[in-house]
């Protein structure tokens, strides 16, 4: 039963199987949301044709499913929802936040090793224009200023932005949306309260702020997780080939993943006994 306004989301992108660090995310924000008496959903990020693999979605669903976790709104997909980036990439456009960039790889990774820049910084080439040469993907001017936020874990964490990240891709040079522009158009769609995700995209929550206050849109509360990482301390991903977790045992797996949250043991043979166990110890540690 909902007890509050709470509205939490798990938004995996179809890349591959579920595997032990997804399912560590979605179990964070789903205890999150039930500790809270809240909501929880599902959001599909679907958004890179190119990577995005046909029938991963189900398989993701399925094996969510498999382990009681099911979404309490219809499940959206963000591939239906380009009307809605569209719009919101009109109204940066209108504030003149927007300039299409020429630059190829090359031409970024030769600029930041001559200026000294992080290798994801964009050096701000195009910003006065691209002196003739076709636009390719579209960037969002940034200031030359510090956004920071409180993390629920982690603390304060800021980034100055012009010099941290620099202006960034909203939709890129083969047309697809790019994430930080899809994941806040529709966190704030959804009426998203509180984010809990994998403390791999901590530092891209500066740059979501920022895309929230230029759009006019409500700031949620993060909360962003340790990661899980395999026995060489490498992060657990669809890219380095983790492997789907396994739902013979939901139990245990949810068991598994509850310690690697700092839960502790949770003595429960079935999800239900687990979830109902681990709401509560989740709400002592990680607060409300
Ligand atoms: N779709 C992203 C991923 O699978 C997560 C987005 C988010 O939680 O903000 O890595």
């Amino acid at each position: 039963m909902l007890t509050s306004s709470y509205r939490g989301r798990f938004a995996p992108s179809p890349t591959g199987p579920l595997h032990f660090g997804s399912l560590v995310c979605a179990l964070a924000s789903y205890l999150d949301a039930r500790a809270h008496g809240g909501l929880w959903v599902i959001r599909i990020e679907d958004i890179d044709s190119l990577r995005d693999i046909p029938g991963a979605d189900q398989e993701i669903l399925q094996t969510l499913a498999r382990f009681g976790m099911v979404s309490d709104e219809p499940v959206l997909y963000q591939s239906k929802r380009s009307a809605l980036y569209e719009k919101a990439l009109g109204e940066l456009q209108q504030k003149g936040l927007i300039y299409g960039c020429a630059c190829s790889r090359r031409d970024i990774a030769a600029a930041q090793q001559r200026l000294g820049l992080a290798a994801h910084v964009y050096p701000g080439t195009c910003r006065s224009g691209t002196h003739g040469r076709p636009a390719r993907a579209l960037r969002l001017r940034v200031e030359n200023a510090i956004q920071g936020f409180t993390d629920r874990r982690c603390g304060w964490f800021a980034e100055n932005l012009e010099r941290d990240a620099g202006d960034f891709i909203v939709r890129r040079a083969d047309g697809l949306w790019a994430y930080q522009l899809a994941v806040v158009v529709d966190d704030a769609a959804q009426g998203i309260t509180d984010v809990v995700r994998g403390a791999d995209l901590l530092d891209n929550t500066p740059r979501q702020i920022y895309v929230q206050r230029m759009l006019g849109l409500p700031v949620p509360r993060y909360l962003h997780i340790a990661l899980a990482v395999d026995g060489g301390g490498v992060k657990l991903s669809k890219q380095t080939g983790a492997p789907a977790v396994s739902t013979e045992d939901p139990a245990a797996v949810l068991r598994a993943a509850a310690l690697h949250l700092g839960l502790g043991e949770i003595g429960a043979k079935t999800p239900q006994a687990f979830y109902a166990a681990a709401q509560e110890i989740w709400a002592e540690k990680y607060g409300l």
